[in-house]
């Protein structure tokens, strides 16, 4: 018997559908937690790409057109990875062309994303209630970002209701919208307020999500305290400060399996931290498909990523004419804002043999830079968690960080201290300027021209343990706590 059950909400899920990290988590996490023995299932809505690709398929409830929403079914199937899935078919909101948020014709979100991801949130209580069709009743419902915001409202005046959990991914993304929506959302009117859904005038699925969960988690501890700042709060830190001991930092964990340098298919050589001498291969490997100067010696930099204000790579871009009067290379793979993307581009074009930029989304050269290049570039302003800086650890590639977010939580700068104690596992600069990028790149090149440091900083890196497991136990913790069970 399982100790706890849990409907998990999500509006993404990897390998079925992904625009971000949401889409790992969704995917890695809860089998992490029935290892734990715990009871999840995972209710997303059905878009082509899941009805599609969920393999053996079975309705198991239909549901009449509760006010504001059209009639939907729920679909059971189940998981590579072995967990039960939910579908949430409702034709007139899900089954288009084009991404889970947004129109590719006009560019614009769904205009209709209010009641496609209000009925995602309703499907959820009635789940987590009395009302609810199915013989599998959860003790606890898990809701993910915005998109599943409205669920703590329609518990809320759900008879029989079960409590429910939210976990912030990126608070930048909060789901406002005109408050007339409330009435067509069937919300109790009396939600709208500052004590309730309302902000700033408009209705906000985020702020409602945390107003009424039991518990809040977000993807780092370092983020947990930053979002209850004026700086990195998005208007909603007042509320985050109010609830300061309902929030709970977990640090996500990597699929170790899709990342490992041991087996990686789309790497030419493999290796490990006891034979690095694969990773030499990479290296040269990268240097040719990208036209830079076949050179062992030379370090080469690297960046894998959206290219946007929040990633800081203006910072780098800004800083190039300095990199190029030091023995370095730099790789750039990203996409995202057309001015970054025509300055990567120039610089590339401009330093041929020094500088390589490939512009679009690209699985396996990413593989390839993590495992090829020296020392992995990340700037973030803010980063909830990240995901690059574990890979780059992983594959022996120290990475250079802002002391933001997660990436402050996952990466250990090098010093005289840390590589004594056999913890430095990358180098994180404070101050969000080129100047201190530029000095920290330097003090990496030094560290890399020192083989003994090096040797030891890489080995630290390769060895540290990202796996989803302790992630797993301290969501366990979270859900006992709510439950009121003792862990
Ligand atoms: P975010 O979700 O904010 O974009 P993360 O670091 O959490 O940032 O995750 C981004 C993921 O997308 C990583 O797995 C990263 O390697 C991948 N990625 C980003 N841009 C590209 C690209 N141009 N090509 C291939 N993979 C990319």
């Amino acid at each position: 018997m399982s100790e706890i059950k849990v409907l998990f909400v999500t509006s993404e899920i990897a390998p079925l559908i992904k625009t971000g990290g949401l889409a790992d988590v969704s995917g890695a996490l809860p089998p992490a937690l029935r290892a734990l023995n715990i009871d999840v299932r995972v209710l997303v809505p059905g878009y082509p790409q899941v009805m599609k690709q969920m393999g053996p398929a079975e309705v198991v409830a239909t549901f009449p057109d509760f006010p504001g929403f059209p009639a939907s079914r729920l679909i059971f199937s189940i998981m590579k990875s072995g967990v039960p899935l939910l579908v949430l078919d409702c034709p007139a909101l899900y089954r288009r062309d084009g991404g889970p948020y947004m129109d590719p014709v006009t560019g614009h979100d769904w205009t209709d994303n209010p009641i496609r991801f209000g009925l995602l949130s309703k499907i959820a209580s009635v789940l987590g209630s009395d009302e609810s069709p199915l013989s599998w009743h959860p003790d606890l419902v898990h809701g993910n970002d915005w998109q599943t915001g409205l669920t703590g409202v329609y518990l809320s005046v759900a008879t029989g209701a079960v409590p429910n959990i939210i976990t912030i991914h990126n608070l930048a993304f909060q789901g406002n919208f005109r408050p007339k929506k409330v009435e067509l959302l069937n919300l109790p009117p009396e939600s709208f307020n500052v004590n309730g859904i309302e902000l700033y005038g408009n209705m906000s699925f985020l702020k409602a999500g945390l107003y009424y969960a039991y518990h809040i988690t977000t993807v780092s501890p370092n983020y947990a305290r930053e979002i209850q700042g004026d700086e990195l709060g998005f208007g909603l830190q007042g509320l985050l400060r109010s609830r300061s001991s309902d929030i709970t930092g977990i640090l996500n964990g990597i699929d170790t399996d899709e990342w490992n340098p041991e087996t990686d298919p789309y790497l030419s050589d493999h290796f490990s931290a006891g034979r690095m001498a694969g990773k030499a291969q990479n290296k040269q490997a990268l240097q040719s498909r990208m036209g830079l100067e076949v050179n062992s010696d030379v370090p080469l930099l690297g960046v894998v990523s959206r290219l946007t204000h929040q990633k800081g790579l203006d910072l780098l871009l800004e800083i190039a004419p300095r990199l190029l009067e030091l023995p370095v290379q730099l790789v750039i793979l990203g996409s995202g804002e057309a001015s970054m993307q025509k300055i990567a581009r120039d610089l590339a074009q401009e330093n041929p043999g020094k500088i390589a930029a490939m512009i679009g989304f690209d699985e396996g050269l990413s593989h390839q830079i993590e495992a090829g290049i020296d020392l992995f570039v990340m700037p973030s302003r803010f980063e909830p968690c990240g995901l690059n800086q574990f890979y780059s650890q992983r594959y022996g590639t120290p990475p250079i960080v802002h002391n933001t977010g997660g990436l402050a939580d996952s990466v250990v700068d090098c010093n005289a201290d840390t590589l004594r104690e056999g913890t430095a596992s990358g180098f994180v600069f404070s101050g969000m300027t080129a100047d201190n990028l530029f000095a920290t790149i330097q003090r990496a090149i030094e560290v890399y021209r020192d083989e003994r440091k090096w040797k030891a900083l890489r080995k630290n890196c390769m060895t540290k343990d990202f796996t989803w497991e302790t992630s797993a136990r301290a969501y366990r913790e979270v859900y006992l706590k709510v439950l009121g069970r003792t862990v």
